[in-house]
C-alpha cells in the first residue's frame, strides 16, 4: 500500500493462520498487525476478484481431428484453446488444452458445415475472471481461474499452462464446488448444440443429404 502497509492474503486452517499472525506480531520488523476475514464464495480465490468479463463459448469442431474449441473473451477478442476430449465437470479430470489463435467475437455465433467438417455451439454464456492476478496477466503467467455461467458448464475452472513454445499446452480443470460432478462425462451426456439442438453428427448428415 502507499503508506507502507503490507497486505497479505492467507488461506489455511485456523491454527496455521493463528500461528502466522502470532509470528508477525512477535516480529521486530512489524509495527502492528490487523486481521480481516474474507467472505468465502465457493473457492476463496473467487472472493478476491470475481469480475464479469464477457462471453465464453465452446464450439465442437469436426476437422481432421475432432476437438472442442474453448474460447474466453479477453480484451475484446476470444482467447482460444483446442481441447481434444472436451471439458469435464469432474474435478479429478485434467483435460489437455492446446492454445490456438485468437478469434473474433463474431465467430462465437458460428455453427454449420465447414470445408470437410462441421461446427456446433456446444455451450456458451458469460464468465467471471477470478484469482488474485488481473487478466490478461494471469494468462501470461500461465495460471488463470474463472467462473463459467453456461448451459452445461457452470462454476469454477482453472487453466494451468504446462508447456510454452509456439503451441502452448495447458490443462483445463474443474474446481471443486457445487457445480462439480464427480464421475460424470458432460461431453457424452449432453452432445447437443445449445443453439440448434442438433449434434455434430446430425448437422454433418443434414449437410451431406443436401
Ligand atoms: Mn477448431
Amino acid at each position: 500500500m502507499d503508506d507502507g502497509t503490507l497486505c497479505v492474503h492467507a488461506e489455511g486452517d485456523s491454527s496455521a493462520l493463528q500461528q502466522l499472525v502470532s509470528s508477525l506480531q512477535s516480529s521486530v520488523a512489524v509495527d502492528s498487525v490487523s486481521e480481516r476475514p474474507v467472505r468465502v464464495e465457493g473457492h476463496e480465490q473467487f472472493a478476491i476478484r470475481g469480475e464479469p468479463a464477457g462471453q465464453f463459448v465452446v464450439q465442437e469442431h469436426q476437422a481432421r481431428a475432432h476437438h472442442f474449441d474453448f474460447r474466453l473473451e479477453v480484451d475484446g477478442a476470444m482467447r482460444s484453446w483446442a481441447v481434444p476430449k472436451g471439458p469435464s465437470l469432474d474435478p479429478t479430470v485434467k483435460r489437455l488444452a492446446v492454445e490456438v489463435e485468437v478469434h473474433e467475437l463474431a465467430h462465437n455465433e458460428f455453427e454449420g458445415p465447414t470445408g470437410g467438417g462441421a461446427v456446433i455451439i456446444w455451450d456458451r454464456g458469460r464468465y467471471e475472471q477470478g484469482g488474485r492476478v488481473p487478466w490478461p496477466e494471469a494468462l501470461d503467467r500461465g495460471h488463470a481461474v474463472f467462473v463459467l455461467h453456461g448451459t452445461k458448464l457452470n462454476g469454477g475452472f482453472a487453466l494451468q499452462r504446462t508447456r510454452g513454445g509456439d503451441k502452448p499446452q495447458w490443462l483445463l480443470i474443474k474446481r471443486r464446488d457445487e457445480h462439480a460432478r464427480a464421475g460424470s462425462d458432460v461431453v457424452s451426456e449432453r452432445p447437443e448444440s445449445v443453439k440448434s439442438g442438433m449434434t455434430l453428427d446430425e448437422l454433418a448428415d443434414r449437410d451431406r443429404r443436401r
